[in-house]
């Protein structure tokens, strides 16, 4: 047996372990938010005399342990949610150890002239006080570290209450990352059972200077009004155009392949689709080609019947079915098949089309032209301003949409996971700021400009 095997069954025996015995000490988690918000600030004041080159060294101890324990928190994060996929979610933990920035994307500028020079650099912003989604639980909650980290600042999470699990499996990670590259004891804190209660007990702290909010609506507008310095990641229900002059075929399989990755959850996903009528059936054909499964007008229906719930006079999510996976949707209308992405042709106003589902179902809207996929794209986006992508070899099209939809991220011709770095250039996130305008949060978003003046002196000009 190697080292990995046995790593492997060591870790799944602590996992097993967990649920019996709850006391199992985690490095960072704490019985009381008051607890965690006093070790935390401890820790800061510790980490404040750390240099970037310490600060590096943990980011990467940070990215090792990631990789190492993505497996266990993939399973981890299934099993405690109920929403997902394992394979998937592995690859999201790798994106996060091998993409998420360090302290390199924090440069200064400088100005020199007959008066000196000034030097505008970027520091840290003290403690954060983080919430974070049950979609993906370990994955925010490294990433955010990481960054938040490397940019000089202590952290104290709030997490999901479905997710708090995985969530502190990750800060206890995280910690133990900190300590073996010689940093602080306690630097990110959590606390054992989060509630609205803890949540608001770190938002209205003095010591927290800076709230990180990822999730739906609701936090973003609680964050929002909390008189401090906030960044807001909200929901997105991102459209997907395809119109005649795309590859078909490749359009079809880019969509299925983002649209079906750990079951729709993440929030850039492709939501509903919208096909210029020339193409609409060769598209659809093509989704079924690349491991869609195709359900006429009356299973659209029965599989609304569970899978949204009317509230008000209103579909909305059956939070039950959230996540789950292709295949059981199809069992619970009668079909077997291990489809990974259901595909439907859905009239506009479905709310398969205007709700958020993060499931495995993609409603295709037939669309007589490319004027008419926008004016319906830009509505079913309906103003959130996160994501959106394309399929098309018209550049006046990309740029047409990409103007009109004024999303944060905008993807063409790829899978929507392309705009977070995976099979794309560029960082990658868990934390998509478009309420709050930091867009793809990074090390930077989480520190405040400082600057320095020396007057009459260090320029050489
Ligand atoms: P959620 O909104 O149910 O929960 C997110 C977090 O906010 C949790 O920790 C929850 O306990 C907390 N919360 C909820 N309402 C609150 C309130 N009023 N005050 C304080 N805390 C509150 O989200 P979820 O179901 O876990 O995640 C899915 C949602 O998050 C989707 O809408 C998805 O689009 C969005 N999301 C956005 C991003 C992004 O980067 N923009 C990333 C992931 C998920």
């Amino acid at each position: 047996m190697n080292e990995a095997e046995v790593r492997k069954i060591v870790e799944s025996v602590i996992l097993h372990m967990e649920g019996e015995s709850p006391e199992r000490k985690q490095k960072g988690v704490f019985a009381t938010m008051e607890e965690a918000l006093e070790a935390v600030q401890k820790a800061y004041r510790q980490f404040c005399s750390y240099n970037l080159e310490q600060r590096e060294k943990m980011i990467d101890n940070i990215r090792k342990a990631t990789l190492e324990h993505a497996q266990t928190l993939a399973e981890m994060g299934v099993k405690e949610t109920g929403m997902g996929r394992v394979t998937d979610k592995i690859i999201k933990h790798q994106l996060v150890a091998e993409k998420t920035p360090g302290t390199e994307v924090l440069q200064p500028e400088a100005y020199s002239g007959d008066r000196g020079l000034t030097l505008v650099e970027q520091g840290p912003y003290g403690i954060i006080g983080a919430i974070t989604p049950s979609t993906n639980p370990s994955e925010t909650v490294l990433c955010n570290s990481m960054g938040m980290i490397a940019a000089g600042n202590g952290v104290v999470f709030n997490p999901h209450p479905g997710a708090v699990k995985t969530s502190n499996y990750a800060v206890d990670l995280v910690n133990r990352a900190i300590l073996e590259a010689g940093g602080p004891e306690n630097l990110v804190c959590s606390v054992e059972k989060p509630t609205m209660q803890t949540s608001d007990v770190m938002m209205k702290s003095p010591a927290v200077k800076m709230l990180v909010a990822t999730g739906g609506p609701g936090v973003v507008r609680a964050l929002l009004s909390s008189g401090k310095k906030a960044i807001g990641a909200g929901a997105g229900n991102p459209p997907v155009i395809v119109d005649e002059t795309a590859d078909i075929p490749k359009a079809a399989k880019d969509i299925v392949d983002g649209a079906s990755f750990d079951n729709n959850l993440p929030c850039i996903a492709e939501k509903e689709c919208f096909a210029v009528a020339d193409i609409a059936d060769e598209l659809v054909h093509y989704m079924t080609q690349s491991g869609a499964y195709l359900i006429d007008s009356r299973q659209m229906e029965q599989m609304l019947s569970f899978a949204m719930v009317q509230k008000d006079g209103k579909y909305v999510i059956n939070k039950k079915w959230v996540g789950k996976d292709a295949s059981l949707f199809l069992k619970e209308i009668g079909v077997s098949s291990d489809a990974k992405l259901i595909v439907c042709e859905a009239p506009f106003e479905h709310p398969f089309v205007q709700e958020e589902l993060m499931m495995p179902i993609l409603p295709v809207v037939r669309v007589k032209d490319f004027d008419e996929a926008v004016e319906k794209a830009v509505a079913a986006e309906n103003g959130r301003r996160h994501s959106a992508h394309i399929h098309s070899k018209n550049v006046d099209h990309l740029t047409r949409f990409a103007r009109e939809v004024e999303t944060t991220i905008f993807v063409k011709n790829a899978p929507s996971y392309a705009g977070i770095g995976a099979g794309g250039e560029g960082y990658t996130t868990f934390t998509i700021a478009g309420p709050t305008g930091e867009g793809l949060t990074c090390t930077r978003s989480f520190t405040r400009q400082r600057r320095c003046v020396m007057v009459d002196g260090f320029s050489i000009i």
